[in-house]
């Protein structure tokens, strides 16, 4: 099942998941899209050399989201401006670019080495999920380096 998340080389995932996936606890917008996000999480955890193709446009999690339309985010009309653009200030504050690739085991060592809460909530602050809190327990993870 894993292996129809790897598309060439790796998964894709677009910026702003790579700072989702750590903290995950099961938030999404339908059973299939919830369970796309433990599959990725899973396999990551798994298998942290898996190599990650970073982008800031709809990937291997937007798939199978209902708010996917016309190839774009689209959960509020012209979304999909505002998430890449969310997009590339989370690979900016991995020092990261769209279109690179690197293992999920590099990624953890940028969050773990670039990333701070008050960076987080700068980056992140205005999304519908951040004051859950569970993207901040995440972080507190990864740099305690229980993941
Ligand atoms: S399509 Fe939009 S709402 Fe759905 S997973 Fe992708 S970024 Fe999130």
């Amino acid at each position: 099942m894993a292996d129809a998340l790897i598309i060439g080389n790796g998964l894709t995932l677009r910026g702003h998941h790579l700072l989702c996936l750590p903290g995950y606890e099961g938030f999404g917008y339908t059973d299939e899209h919830v369970a796309r996000m433990w599959l990725v999480r899973e396999h990551l955890w798994a298998h942290n050399e898996t190599v990650v193709a970073v982008q800031d446009s709809p990937d291997v999690v937007c798939q199978i989201c209902p708010h996917l339309s016309n190839g774009g985010c689209a959960i509020e009309p012209g979304d999909e401006v505002w998430v890449s653009r969310r997009d590339r200030r989370a690979l900016s504050l991995l020092g990261l670019k769209a279109g690179q690739q690197l293992t999920w085991g590099e990624v953890l060592d940028r969050i773990r080495g670039r990333v701070d809460e008050q960076k987080l909530a700068r980056a992140c602050g205005q999304c519908r999920w951040f004051p859950k809190g569970h993207c901040l327990r995440g972080l507190q993870e990864v740099k305690s380096q229980n993941v």
